[in-house]
């Protein structure tokens, strides 16, 4: 290839798809077209090819040295969709497993964070799964803000409870664990299953805690079109479909179907490889850029440039998530007027800050800094909230 395609340094706040590292894209955009300078590119080869094989291998080898992910009791594997599809696959797969170590039909527990877990809650509601809210963060104060004290938490029981499950950061509304939910488990008895679309490898989790992971790509680690599941191996024996029908739960569709996708090594139908290289593209960079622990210590920096640059602000910004569980990757504020908002959105646009609108659904603003916003990025919003404080 003759030519390197490049662009400007994106100064981009978008929420997902969001931003990825320019030379991951510039390395995959010439492998889409020749990879390994085989003359042919890498979304063009067969998903069961060697090359596809070793990408596949080669990605879950990345994620096991970054995320130190215990090998001996957990499994890495990918699956078509997104987010939305892990909210049912997670709960079939798990409620599968609990019945064959039980003979019984669980229960699940939710805690209710935002509006990513309230959705995945209300899809297991929809496919007749018993559900119980084991915290409801709306109830703080008519809106998502804040994760009550785990000793107002419902507490289930782990006899009968096949998961627990959370959302480590809610995109939308900002709201970010900073411990894993572990007292929602009966001291570990229950199994935890997590959602970490928005904030997967932003930080460091201990992966021997949980009983499944799972996380859309698209936001902080790739491209849109997969998910990255990690799955406790003692999760994967399920009962036949005909015992799981006599159980009343409902049956996974094969393609979702966790020991089917685990046993095939994520192949069992065509898996996006070039959608898997991206991702692999991307954990290469984190490695050779210091790992996880420098980028949650870069992440940790960004945040809290932010957070305090706006809270010198108060007559103008306001922060609706209570300080100890403001997220470092989705910082949501509002303005104290619908037109100083519009005048904030119009000015950052003209200085090529973008993607700072709020989600549809709660308004205000929001300014995503996933792994590929780097300091400085972060150093020029700040520098435009701080200029556009003192002119309003
Ligand atoms: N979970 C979280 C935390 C999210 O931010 C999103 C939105 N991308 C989803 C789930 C749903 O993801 P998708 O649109 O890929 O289904």
């Amino acid at each position: 290839m003759s030519e390197v395609y490049t662009r400007d340094k994106p100064t981009y706040f978008g929420a997902g798809p969001a931003l990825l590292p320019t030379p991951v894209l510039q390395q995959a955009s010439k492998d889409l077209i020749s990879y390994l300078n085989n003359g042919i590119g890498v979304g063009e080869i067969s998903h069961r090819s060697a090359d596809a094989l070793n990408i596949i291998n080669s990605t879950k080898e990345n994620l096991v040295k970054i995320l130190d992910i215990p090998t001996d009791t957990h499994e890495v594997f990918f699956l078509q969709g997104g987010g939305t599809s892990g909210f049912s696959s997670v709960a079939t797969n798990l409620l599968a497993s609990f019945a064959k170590k039980t003979g019984k039909k669980g229960k699940t527990g939710y805690l209710v964070t935002g509006s990513w877990s309230k959705k995945s809650y209300e899809e297991a509601q929809r496919l007749g799964i018993d559900a119980e809210l084991v915290t409801n963060g709306i109830n703080n104060s008519g809106k998502f803000g804040d994760i009550d004290a785990p000793s107002n938490w419902k507490q289930l029981d782990p006899k009968e409870t096949a998961f627990v499950y959370y959302c480590d950061n809610e995109t939308v509304n900002g709201v970010e664990f900073k411990n894993p939910p572990y007292e929602a488990t009966a001291n570990g008895e229950i199994e935890l299953a997590a959602d970490f679309s928005s904030n997967f490898l932003s930080k460091k989790i201990d992966v021997s805690k949980y009983g499944l992971i799972f996380a859309g790509a698209q936001k902080n680690v790739g491209i849109a079109g997969i998910v990255i599941y990690i799955i406790k191996k003692s999760l994967l024996d399920q009962p036949t479909t005909e015992e799981l029908r006599k159980l009343e739960i409902p049956i996974t569709p094969i393609a979702f179907h966790f020991p089917t996708v685990v046993k095939n090594n994520s192949a069992y139908n065509t898996i996006p490889i070039f959608t898997v290289h991206v991702l692999n593209l991307v954990l290469e960079h984190l490695i050779n850029n210091g790992g996880l622990e420098a980028q949650e210590n870069e992440n940790e920096a960004k945040a809290q440039l932010l957070y305090k640059s706006l809270e010198k602000f108060p007559q103008l910004f306001n922060l609706p998530v209570a300080s100890a569980v403001r997220s470092n990757m989705n910082v949501v504020f509002t303005l104290n007027s619908k037109e100083n908002e519009t005048k904030f959105l119009e000015e950052a646009a003209a200085q090529k800050l973008n993607g700072l609108k709020g989600h549809r659904s709660v308004g205000g603003i929001r300014a995503s800094i996933y792994n590929a916003v780097d300091l400085e990025t972060v150093e020029k919003l700040v520098a435009f909230i701080e200029k556009f404080a003192g002119e309003v």
